[in-house]
């Protein structure tokens, strides 16, 4: 049997490899088709530089990240950053429905719109919109429009939900072997990298935390730090799986009925 289509469905560059980024390279690996989908431009993702410096950079940057992954190939709908709950949830929708048809995809990744405490709208606006999508892709009526252009209806299969506050997740995926994977797809945000120290000093100096032990933080020389925290943070998932790092899902597949039941493959 073929190996499944994958599509990952980010609001953000940097999101699905922060979250998800060893599990991907890891099933590229085992010879999965990953393919990637970004809704925003990251345009307002800067504390330096401006919206159109910011856009420029979007495709650059989420090329070399899905190189990094091993995706093969990237998609972005261009909105802007912040902006997502400003779409019509019916286009995004759409929008998103019309790449699971022509992918053919089995398999999504995405923000998980049920989890709590998520407190970006972007992540909100497309976590329903990939849920609402890939719920309703198998059923013709859905945006027929797509029918028209000579696309078929097609059925997801599984879903792997990420959320910060790692809710209600029961799968832990051992990502040991791909850690320096996802390191090198997230650098290749080289923006966004900056941002995330730019924000931890930030919120730092919010806490009251005093200067002189900030002093040595360069945020363009952000990698020891990206490498230190994100580590750090997938050991803490690995030591529940007794693997050194781990990424973890609400992971949801289709529940057959027992006589149709079949042999899952596990990445
Ligand atoms: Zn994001």
């Amino acid at each position: 049997m073929p190996k499944k289509v994958i599509l990952s469905v980010a609001a953000h560059g940097d999101d699905a490899e922060f979250m998800a980024g060893g599990t991907l390279a890891k099933m590229v690996d085992d010879g999965y088709a990953l393919y990637l989908l970004i809704a925003t431009d990251n345009d307002r993702g800067s504390y330096r530089l401006s919206a159109q410096e910011l856009h420029n950079v979007a495709r650059p940057e989420a090329e070399a990240s899905a190189q990094a992954l091993g995706a093969k190939g990237v998609f972005m709908l261009g909105y802007r950053d912040g902006d997502l709950c400003a779409v019509p949830r019916q286009v995004l929708r759409g929008q998103i429905m019309r790449l699971i048809r022509q992918l053919k995809v089995d398999i999504i990744f995405c923000w998980d719109p049920f989890a709590p405490f998520e407190n970006h709208p972007d992540h909100r606006a497309l976590a329903w919109a990939t849920s609402d999508a890939s719920s309703f892709s198998a059923l013709p009526l859905f945006h027929s429009e797509h029918l028209a252009e000579g696309l078929q209806p097609q059925r997801v299969s599984e879903w792997y939900w990420y959320s910060k506050s790692h809710w209600e997740t029961n799968k832990l995926v051992d990502t040991t072997p791909t850690i320096a994977r996802k390191l090198q797809a997230l650098y290749a945000y080289d923006c966004q990298m900056v941002l995330t120290i730019d924000d931890l000093l930030g919120e730092a100096r919010a806490m009251g935390v005093a200067e002189d032990r900030l002093a040595w933080i360069d945020p363009t020389q952000y990698r020891p730090l990206i490498d230190l925290g994100l580590r750090a943070n997938d050991a803490k998932l690995g030591a529940q799986l007794g693997t050194e790092y781990a990424e973890a899902f609400r992971y949801q597949t289709i529940e057959l009925p027992e006589i149709f039941q079949v042999p899952q493959e596990q990445p």
